[in-house]
């Protein structure tokens, strides 16, 4: 499958997942084929290309409902609508994720401590459990930085409650591994398999339904023999997150960037074409910091997908807007190179909670503070995200209501 980090693969992509975006996902997500050379033909794998905003949720929602019914490609839309959801649900908690990070670094100096922890750890993170189903998907994750949702699930299962590791170090290794690596979907999706996001209902995974799901790949069925039974309790834990209220921004007009400005990229918004910005930029600043996402090395896969999807990203924006273009590490000063290029304002994708957020903020915060800064976000997100305030079905009953206040809409019958 061509993973190359560019809008034209994922176009590309979309345009051949397309047909089976109906009934066929529906009746055959849940089955992990394994890692064809053509792509699973039975779910999208656009997840790399949504996560870096190279392509967009309304965008992927429209072409399918080109092709597809609202009701025949219902299950799809849904899980389109779970990525929606669990960022505006840690938009309103962004305390899940600073006590993630906190939790992380614990339990990463934890291993350093403890010898035990540390060769329980390296068997799993090396797929040496003995556990055939969990060590092959620790390879696949690490050889090419994908795996299937339903061995996400299973995986993150046996992490916890078979290997009895802490959540947030198998969390962590997601994130160093993942090409889609998102702050939101990863944390919560750890959080929900062990019982935290849903309170007290976990996820245990089940031989019979490994061996079952995991049959059409070349190697047959895999084998999960071991596992904790039913005895096993979900994990608790003292915090209650409370709701914070939203504060989203308007849609930017062309008024708000009448003068000069610059449009900044960033690794969740790697792309302009998804923004609609309603100006043309006269600097692109390409803002990536991949490596934020841990305190370890993250993985090749992971790392070269980020850095090329932003450079693509910002050498398209630069030919589409015939404008300079600058790299800019956090940290660095970012005022002279404004003045240099003779801008006043940023465009700025906004920033979700997570890494790339905790790495630009400092620098960002005081040009907002300053009133420099227009923040993009799509009418999507911006309708969707104050719904996410609980469980997913607050969401999911809004759906259909939500795409058309945000005229997403299609041909199909
Ligand atoms: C433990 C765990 C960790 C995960 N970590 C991530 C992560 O870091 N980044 C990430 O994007 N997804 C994550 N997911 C969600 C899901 O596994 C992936 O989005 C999905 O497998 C991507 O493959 P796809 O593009 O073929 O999905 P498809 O089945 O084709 O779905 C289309 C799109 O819908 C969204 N989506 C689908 N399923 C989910 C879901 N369960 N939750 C949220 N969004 C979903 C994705 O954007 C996906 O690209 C995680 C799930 C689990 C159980």
């Amino acid at each position: 499958m061509d993973t190359a980090p560019t809008r034209e693969a994922a176009l590309a992509r979309l345009a051949a997942f397309l047909p089976a975006a109906g009934r066929r996902y529906a009746e055959t997500r849940n089955a992990d084929d394994g890692p064809l050379p053509e792509g699973r033909g039975n779910v999208s794998q656009l997840s790399p290309w949504l996560h870096a905003g190279v392509i967009g949720a309304p965008e992927v929602l429209k072409a399918v409902l080109g092709q597809h019914s609202p009701r025949g490609a219902e299950k799809f839309i849904a899980e389109v609508f779970w990525r929606i959801y669990f960022k505006g649900y840690l938009e309103q908690r962004p305390a899940i994720w600073d006590d993630y990070c906190k939790g992380r670094n614990g339990a990463l100096a934890a291993i350093e401590r403890n010898a035990g922890l540390r060769t329980a750890y390296g068997q799993a993170v090396e797929g040496r459990t003995g556990i055939e189903a969990f060590d092959v998907w620790a390879r696949e994750l690490v050889e090419t930085g994908y795996l299937h949702n339903h061995a996400r699930m299973w995986f993150a299962s046996i992490w916890i409650f078979t290997l009895k590791l802490d959540w947030r170090l198998g969390a962590d290794v997601f994130l160093r591994h993942l090409m889609d690596a998102d702050a939101a979907s990863n944390t919560l999706s750890w959080r929900w398999v062990a019982g935290l996001h849903t309170k007290g209902k976990h996820y245990l995974a089940r031989a019979d339904n490994i061996a079952r799901y995991t049959a059409g790949r070349p190697e047959g069925a895999l084998a999960a023999a071991g596992l904790a039974g039913d005895e096993a309790e979900p994990l608790t834990e003292p915090q209650d997150y409370a709701r914070q209220k939203l504060d989203l921004p308007a849609r930017a007009t062309a008024a708000d960037l009448a003068q000069p400005f610059a449009l900044l990229l960033h690794d969740e918004a790697a792309h302009h074409a998804p923004l609609a910005l309603p100006a043309v930029p006269a600097l692109v600043i390409g803002a990536g910091r991949p490596d934020a996402r841990s305190p370890h090395a993250i993985g090749s896969h992971a790392r070269s997908f980020a850095a090329g999807a932003l450079a693509s990203g910002v050498a398209e924006a630069a030919a589409a807007f015939a404008c300079p273009a600058v790299k800019w590490r956090a940290g660095e000063p970012l005022a002279p190179l404004l003045a240099q290029a003779g801008v006043e304002r940023i465009a700025l994708p906004y920033l979700p909670a997570g890494w790339t957020r905790d790495a630009l903020w400092p620098d960002l915060a005081p040009l907002v503070a300053e009133g420099r800064v227009v923040t993009l976000l799509t009418d999507l997100d911006r309708a969707t995200w104050p719904l996410a305030k609980a469980g997913f079905f607050g969401v999911a009953k809004a759906i259909d209501g939500l795409m058309a206040e945000c005229g997403i809409a299609g041909a199909a019958r």
